[in-house]
């Protein structure tokens, strides 16, 4: 038995004593996700890579909800740290600054074509600078599949952080 998961499109295999999935994913896919947040949230980068890997995960797993602010600010981690290459701290700080106001932060649409990378790609990966490399291509394969919200996520960043 497998279990296809709804946001990424991973298929594992079925394992009844994973968590319940959350944010539009599979159990299975929702416990690699905790496996990688375990990883990056204790090997002690200064940078803070733990916020590309919430970023692109949750962009990967949205679901189209009255507020949107999940996939705006996943959209908007990704551009500073992909296109502006910021860290994983400094995108954490957009987002704070960002939080402040209460927005309305418009439609979007779930892109047609997946990311080819999961976070089993990144998972397979050995710890260390490798591991590392691998959420980065995987956080701009999900920034890619995203292409239709580019010029919106750009404009957004331009008009309302005070650096970007
Ligand atoms: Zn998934």
């Amino acid at each position: 038995m497998t279990s296809l998961c709804p946001g990424c499109g991973l298929e594992l295999p079925s394992d009844s004593t994973a968590p319940e999935g959350r944010h539009n994913s599979s159990p299975e896919c929702w416990r690699l996700f905790g496996e990688l947040s375990a990883y990056t949230l204790t090997h002690g980068d200064p940078g803070f890579i733990h916020q590309h890997a919430v970023d692109a995960w949750q962009l990967q797993h949205s679901l189209i909800t009255k507020s949107n602010i999940g996939i705006a600010f996943s959209l908007i981690g990704l551009y500073l740290a992909i296109e502006k290459g910021q860290t994983g701290r400094q995108a954490q700080l957009a987002h704070m600054e960002l939080g402040r106001v209460k927005r309305d932060w418009g439609r979007f649409e779930i892109p047609e074509q997946r990311a080819s990378l999961t976070v089993r790609d990144v998972l397979e990966v050995p710890p260390g600078p490798g591991r590392e490399a691998k959420l980065m291509e995987w956080a701009k394969a999900v920034w890619m599949s995203w292409s239709h919200a580019h010029g919106w996520t750009a404009e957004i960043c331009k008009n309302l952080l005070s650096r970007e």
